[in-house]
């Protein structure tokens, strides 16, 4: 019998099954290995067969847990094939909860609350709802016991909406979310839209649509409503947000609209709370789960719909261990459990425009914003004409700006993608400068922290009293902004204004987000010093202006996707602003106001941008118009490195459609204390990569201390 276990073997191994045990496809089993017992899971495909019968050993027993329905072990081949990992380490995330002895939720059943849906009233039915007329909650066992039916005829009473389960585990965080409980009025165009996502989930089949709708203009809200519908049909849910632990905000949304938290995945959640969700989620009691990536791996066994917000972000790209893209993902997850997947973003990918416009993706567009709010009037700062004083960061103008808002008693926030107090910090005396000892990567001063960090790898040092190089004292000078050193200038300008910074290394967990949301909703922060973090989501309706410090910062590196990520990001910031009734402004400070990007951005015309950016990745044959895998040699000596890429450069494919460009150093040619080298497989679309990439890789020998990885569709190229 095949097992596969949860590391990285070629399959699954063979098991003799003892006497007794009938373990079928998917069921968790105990097996040994080596001389340990590990826990695997039932698979489908051949195992190796080389080991000759008399010598396999036996099944220990079948766990008392969900098994890994026939879904969820297609999707996990799937994207073992397509990622080139090996299944079991894939198999891993969807099984990382599961221990002997898994917490098991305890469930009650209560009467529904007025106003109850129509069901016919059988005889069964009317014995359960008499059991709980005399006393509610009751546990399944229990009510199924003196009602004297199946737990079946429970579960098609709560999916008709006649009981609601309660999860009373303690600490346990869902009950049934109410699809009635609060539903907004929507306005015409949402109601269209809605109707249409709705069909979709009726359907219950797979198809994918993408949902494009300038900020503010209700997409939430919409999907919340084929969120509602999934409930209706007694389905499960899942919605994908790329930061979800901190989206404290959408939580207390569908609290709301629901009545109810959702379920919450993602893998900073203490493994109590995991188990409890996952054995939830697995006996569908979780009937809405709300997550990160790898809720992908969740054991649902009945998935309805799954919703990816924000579809655009690269936070959906796993770059570690299994490196996939967790929205392309999602559109295979839901194909397995013939679902409607729904991308929902301000600022689609070009790969979902693309998929629109060739007919793979229905389209639906919400066009302006809710409740008659504008969209941002949106300026240039030209800094070549405009800069701001000498040792400063903020150009007049947009200090004008600031007071301005302020002085109306509105918020204002100033947005800098760059964590610290300067990015790179040199020496005025003989000009060195600050680099990180096991990356190709300046040190970034936190002030505030005392200290010079690498932001790759964690390497810290005090910051120190002269050059180390050549021992000048107080020599060393930070050199560009980050956003401590805007909040230092801000304190000077602004002085009257309450800051808040919203970073990474000041709000870190869904504590720190909630309290940061409420402080700004309830207006006691005037002025929000933000990174990325501040492009998420958010909506604070007090807010009515934004400035961009530096608007030019993402395109530096020239990556494939740096134009269109770069408006992506600006675009979703200045989408913070004036989203209630007072009009928002937002002011981008460049030394390039002529480039295609902020042309876009000035003029709000993003579907213009997007249609000479696919014309131009059209000419090259560059993604979505052809595919990218990227193959990345890292080693301990740079020698070892350089063989190893030159190997590969060697046995490279050669064919119609097939380009590889490099060897080459990667830009982070050393990372982690790693050497790095890369190599780029280019190929027309029809040409798929994954048997050119198996066939490449084959050929190849790594030594010991060297690896290859591989990133299929890759999105970052350092
Ligand atoms: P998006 O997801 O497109 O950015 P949201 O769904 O967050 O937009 O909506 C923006 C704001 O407008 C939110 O505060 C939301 O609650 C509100 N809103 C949107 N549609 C409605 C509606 N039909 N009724 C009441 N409020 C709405
Ligand atoms: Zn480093």
């Amino acid at each position: 019998m095949p097992v596969l276990l949860p590391y990285p073997f070629a399959g699954p191994f063979d098991y003799r099954v003892p006497p007794g045990l009938e373990p079928k496809p998917g069921d968790v089993v105990l097996v040994p290995l080596n001389r340990r017992e590990e826990v695997g899971v039932v698979w489908d495909a051949p195992a190796d067969d080389s080991v000759p019968e008399h010598k396999l050993k036996s099944v220990v027993g079948v766990l008392d847990t969900p098994p890994m329905g026939e879904a969820l072990r297609r999707f996990v081949d799937w994207i073992a094939a397509y990622t080139l990992s090996f299944p079991g380490e894939v198999m891993a995330m969807a099984l990382r909860v599961v221990s002997p002895g898994a917490v098991r939720p305890v469930v009650r059943y209560r009467r529904a609350a007025d106003p109850v849906p129509l069901m016919r009233m059988t005889p069964a039915r009317q014995r359960v709802v008499d059991v709980l007329d005399r006393q509610e909650p009751r546990l399944l066992a229990d009510l199924a016991r003196e009602a004297g039916v199946s737990p079946a005829v429970l579960r098609g009473m709560t999916e008709a909406g006649l009981l609601v389960a309660e999860v009373a585990a303690a600490g346990s965080p869902f009950a049934w979310p109410d699809p009635e409980f609060e539903g907004p009025a929507l306005s015409e165009q949402q109601v269209a839209v809605g109707a249409a996502l709705r069909e979709a989930v009726a359907r219950r089949t797979f198809s994918v649509t993408l949902l494009d709708g300038v900020t503010g203009s209700g997409k939430t809200e919409v999907y919340l409503e084929a969120v509602a519908a999934c409930l209706r049909a007694g389905r499960q849910a899942l919605v994908m947000l790329p930061e979800i632990a901190l989206s404290s905000q959408w939580i207390e949304r569908f609290q709301r609209r629901f009545g109810v938290a959702p379920a919450v995945w993602h893998s900073d959640l203490p493994s109590r709370v995991r188990k409890v969700t996952w054995q939830a989620v697995a006996e569908g009691l979780a009937p809405v789960v709300v997550g990160a990536r790898s809720a992908l791996f969740l054991p649902f066994p009945d998935l309805g719909l799954v919703v990816v917000d924000e579809e655009h972000e690269a936070a959906f790209k796993q770059q570690d261990g299994v490196v996939y893209n967790a929205r392309d993902m999602a559109v295979v997850r839901a194909r397995f459990c013939s679902a409607p997947a729904v991308l929902v973003s301000a600022t689609p990918s070009l790969e979902s425009v693309v998929n629109v416009e060739a007919g793979r993706y229905a389209h639906l567009r919400l066009a302006s914003r809710h409740g008659g709010a504008s969209m941002p009037a949106v300026t240039l700062v030209d800094l070549r004409e405009n800069p701001p004083d000498r040792g400063r960061f903020l150009a007049p103008a947009l200090i004008e700006a600031v007071r301005q808002t302020l002085a109306q008693g509105e918020q204002a926030m100033l947005f800098l993608n760059r964590r610290g107090y300067a990015p790179l910090t040199l020496c005025r005396h003989c000009g060195h400068r600050m680099q990180c000892p096991n990356c190709t990567a300046w040190l970034v001063e936190h002030r505030t922290r005392g200290q010079l960090l690498c932001h790759h790898c964690g390497h810290t040092i005090p910051i120190p009293p002269e050059c180390p190089a050549c021992g000048a004292a107080d020599s060393l000078t930070p050199v560009g902004p980050g956003i401590e050193r805007i909040t230092e200038e801000a304190a000077v300008v602004f002085p009257e204004a309450r800051r808040l910074i919203m970073a990474s290394d000041t709000i870190s967990g869904p504590h720190a987000a909630a309290a940061a949301a409420h402080a700004i909703e309830d207006r006691t922060v005037d002025l929000i010093i933000g990174t990325q973090l501040v492009a998420k989501g958010w909506h604070f309706p007090h807010l009515t202006f934004v400035g961009v410090v530096d608007a030019d910062l993402g395109l530096a590196g020239g990556e494939l996707r740096a134009a269109e990520r770069t408006v992506q990001l600006l675009h979703q910031v200045a989408g913070r602003a004036g989203r209630a009734e007072a009009a928002g402004r937002v002011m981008l400070q460049t030394f390039i106001p002529d480039h295609p990007v902020m042309q876009a951005l000035l003029q709000g015309d993003l579907d213009a941008f997007m249609a000479s950016e696919a014309e131009s990745r059209r000419d090259g044959e560059w993604p979505p118009y052809g595919r990218l895998a990227a193959l990345i040699v890292s080693a301990d000596s740079a020698i070892m490195a350089d063989t190893v890429a030159r190997d590969l450069g060697w046995a490279a494919p050669r064919g119609d459609g097939i380009v590889v460009l490099g060897p080459a150093p990667a830009p982070m040619s050393l990372l982690r204390g790693r050497h790095r080298r890369r190599l780029l497989l280019k190929v027309r679309r029809d040409v798929a990569v994954q048997p050119i990439l198996r066939a490449w890789l084959g050929a190849v020998k790594v030594p010991r201390g060297g690896r290859v990885d591989v990133d299929v569709d890759p999105i970052s190229f350092l």
